[in-house]
């Protein structure tokens, strides 16, 4: 008994610095804060501020949850078909393997889309900056029903991995969340442009 006691403080000891190491490596992780950026990418934290500029459904405006992909909304309603159709069978493929697929901005209508380029330009401080994340009303794939935006994070990560199989590709290296259908089923997607501006 007495020996027992002279080895369990140093295990104690052990004990508590192996749960203090194993606390601070989970607290520290640098790519936490990385993913919980990602999981808010600007264009959806800007959709958020959106309802401060008076736009909502109608406009495409889908607020701070995440969409299910066969909610009748029209983010969702006004996609292109064949896009909508290829969101909702990965979503299924994704739920067989575990993941929650759901959809955190769709179409948007163009006076939306101004307002959000309007609003990265306020929030970067120049237009060539904002640029990189928000498209312009003429030029942004979501006005014209051919985008979707993805998440939660590992859901992107799923699209990114498996969405090829529906045709849907990532297009953009700064965007992991945004897909649009550039691909056949099955069919390989093409290179990453660096940014939205590019
Ligand atoms: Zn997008």
């Amino acid at each position: 008994m007495t020996q027992t006691r002279t080895h369990s403080r140093p295990l104690a000891f052990a004990l508590v610095a192996l749960i203090v190491g194993v606390a601070a490596a989970i607290v520290l992780k640098p790519d936490a804060s990385v993913k919980a950026a990602l999981e808010r990418p600007f264009g959806f934290v800007s959709i958020g501020d959106a309802r401060g500029g008076g736009f909502g459904a109608a406009d495409g405006y889908v607020g701070d949850d995440y969409l299910d992909v066969w909610a009748d909304l029209p983010a969702l309603n006004k996609l292109q078909p064949d896009l909508r159709e290829a969101v909702r069978a990965a979503a299924a493929d994704a739920a067989a393997d575990g993941v929650e697929l759901k959809v955190t901005s769709g179409w948007r209508s163009a006076a939306f889309q101004q307002y959000l380029l309007d609003e990265a330009v306020a929030k970067y401080g120049s237009y060539e900056e904002a640029r990189r994340w928000v498209s312009t009303p003429t030029g942004s794939r979501h006005v014209t029903g051919e985008a979707v935006d993805i998440g939660p994070t590992d859901a992107a990560d799923w699209t990114i991995r498996h969405g090829s199989d529906h045709g849907l590709c990532q297009v953009f290296a700064n965007e992991m969340w945004h897909f649009e259908l550039l691909t056949t089923p099955g069919g390989e997607c093409p290179a990453l442009r660096p940014d939205g501006s590019s």
